[in-house]
């Protein structure tokens, strides 16, 4: 529900498809975000409220308060991870998903370990100081596989952080891959809703374990991020509300959002693309309610806008990503359609952000830029 400027509505209830439709005005939201602010969450309802109510001078006014949060914390430094996409191989069958098991028109790849290791020497010249190792849930790599991996990269680059993406795995593979020298872990939980899970996903993936997931990795010493799509099919602001709440609880270090955008071989190829209005609202709130926070301004949203990473870093992200993975292969990890950076030698990537966060007054931080632990 869109409002207008001064007085807005907003509605509850979507799960049963009655609406109720409640008043707020812009000082009214403004009161929410200072009471964000201060508290570093909402009840449920009211951060719905807050949610629905995303406008022109909300939008202002909560980037503004990101941006001056974030800055006290990481100052103007962006940090750079060096993203390697090896598998795109997966099991999994995500109804959102490019190379979910079911799409027989990608164009499969697997690097070796080479391969992978080349792309860390050329990203340790290029400054990068975080190896970002992501796929598909890819039975073909091991656990074994995986420990190697890390002990040869661990070996090479015992100055860089080894962050791994790599799904779904049990306790004791997560244990296995920190004792090998792994430092943080990715791994989106998409929707914290569970009717909403389930329209996203088969049968056999479960919301219960992905959290159960990113428990046992909090809980191991990763540096954890989760993260979700912004406007998936069937998504209403009470799934990102509880979005919010599960992220308070979890409190991870990074959180990684992006707009959905369909990808034209799967189930959701003609579902309407998410808003990057929204994306970067929320954004911005996510900056105050957890306010040390790594957050990446993904390629997703430099998809859906020429400057959707300079307009990430202006509402409150402080990391970019950009690939590392051989140009041969990288068109052929398509989560979605249209993927930017597909073309570009990693260095060229490298260069071309930095001009970019200078133009908007940042500066790419060379160092491994763990996350900061802040009282708040
Ligand atoms: S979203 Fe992840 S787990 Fe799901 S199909 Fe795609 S790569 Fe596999």
């Amino acid at each position: 529900m869109k409002a207008d400027a001064d007085s807005m509505t907003w509605k509850t209830g979507e799960h049963t498809g009655v609406s109720e439709h409640m008043l707020l005005t812009v000082e009214q939201g403004k009161r929410l975000i200072d009471r964000l602010e201060q508290k570093h969450g909402l009840p449920m309802a009211e951060m719905t409220a807050l949610i629905d109510a995303n406008c022109p001078k909300l939008r202002d006014y909560v980037r503004l308060k990101a941006r001056e949060i974030g800055d006290r914390i990481y100052g103007k430094n962006i940090y750079i991870r060096g993203l390697i996409e090896f598998t795109n191989y997966c099991k999994n069958d995500c109804y959102y998903c490019g190379i979910r098991c079911s799409n027989t028109k990608a164009e499969r790849y697997r690097l070796s370990r080479e391969d992978i290791m080349a792309c860390c020497r050329e990203g340790k010249k290029l400054g990068f100081r975080t190896f970002v190792l992501q796929g598909g849930e890819d039975p073909y790599y091991t656990d074994d596989c995986i420990v190697d991996l890390i002990h040869q990269i661990r070996t090479a680059f015992p100055d860089c952080a080894i962050t791994l993406s790599i799904g779904e795995r049990e306790r004791e593979s997560y244990e296995r891959f920190w004792e090998a020298g792994a430092d943080r872990y990715l791994l989106r939980h998409e929707t914290a809703a569970e009717s909403h899970y389930q329209k996203l996903h088969p049968e056999n993936l479960s919301l219960k374990h992905r959290k159960r997931c990113l428990w046992n990795l909090k809980e191991i010493g990763y540096q954890t991020g989760c993260g979700f799509m912004v406007g998936s099919p069937g998504q209403t602001s009470e799934h990102l509300a509880e979005d919010f709440t599960f992220i308070r609880e979890l409190q991870p270090e990074m959180v990684g959002i992006g707009p959905f955008i369909p990808h034209s071989d799967t189930p959701f190829a003609e579902e309407t693309q998410g808003s990057m209005e929204l994306t970067l609202y929320l954004l911005s709130l996510l900056r105050i309610q957890q306010p040390d926070l790594l957050l990446p301004a993904t390629t997703a949203l430099a998809t859906i806008h020429p400057r959707g990473r300079e307009l990430g870093i202006g509402a409150g992200a402080n990391v970019v990503m950009p690939n590392l993975s051989p140009v041969g292969v990288r068109d052929k990890y398509a989560l979605y359609d249209g993927k930017v950076c597909t073309g570009e030698e990693a260095a060229e990537c490298r260069n071309c952000l930095e001009r970019r966060m200078e133009s908007v007054g940042y500066h790419i931080a060379v160092g491994r830029g763990d996350h900061r632990n802040i009282d708040f």
